[in-house]
């Protein structure tokens, strides 16, 4: 699991996280601290992995530059940070297609003469491909319904391991979002019918 951070300067806060037997370290934007401050996360606390990648997908989680950026030394004892009992898998968190770096994604278009597919491609690996690549997007901005309509409108025809397994957490983030809206109806209905159901009672008890 995650652990939450404050910088020793108290200048910020970030996520320290184990993926793949590497420590990884997840800057925060202000907002990004705030909510997990507000949901009671306290400095040195460990959070589920999908809170993590809310964030990340909204932008409020981010590694630097080519990789992550070392910021504050490990303190004794933070390899053994992740528990396995974490419903979410480290994979959850997408990688570079061509190098594994988790710096900076953007979901590409790639056009070749045989194949036309997207992908996900850190900055050094887009520099590379430059002349192969059509479409290039950063990865906050790719919700489920923007993938869906950017292979549609692009032709895509194929999508690699690396974005297939990214719209696959996309797809499956929209359905507990929507699992969870519908739990909220069901019990707040149930409440309603409740209290009809009590003060019925005390109707008929006046009479
Ligand atoms: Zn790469």
């Amino acid at each position: 699991m995650p652990i939450f951070h404050q910088y020793n300067d108290k200048s910020g806060w970030f996520v320290r996280t184990s993926i793949q037997n590497a420590i990884i370290t997840f800057q925060l934007t202000a907002a990004g601290a705030k909510r997990l401050l507000e949901a009671g996360i306290k400095d040195g606390a460990r959070f589920r992995r999908a809170v993590l990648f809310n964030l990340y997908r909204s932008g409020d989680a981010y590694t630097h530059g080519t990789g992550p950026g070392v910021i504050e030394p490990l303190k004794k004892g933070q390899l053994e940070i992740d528990f396995s009992n974490d419903p979410e898998p480290e994979t959850i968190f997408p990688r570079c297609s061509s190098c594994g770096s988790l710096a900076d994604l953007h979901l590409v278009e790639i056009k070749q003469e045989s194949k036309h597919y997207a992908a996900l491609y850190c900055p050094l690996c887009r520099g590379k491909s430059i002349r192969l690549i059509d479409t290039s997007i950063p990865l906050q901005f790719v919700t489920k319904g923007a993938f869906e309509r950017i292979v549609i409108l692009k032709g895509i025809t194929e999508l690699d391991k690396h974005a297939s397994d990214y719209k696959t957490f996309l797809d499956k983030a929209f359905q507990e979002k929507w699992d969870n809206l519908l739990i909220r109806k069901l019990t707040s209905k149930g409440k309603n019918q409740v209290s009809l159901f009590e003060s019925e009672g005390r109707q008929k008890k006046l009479l």
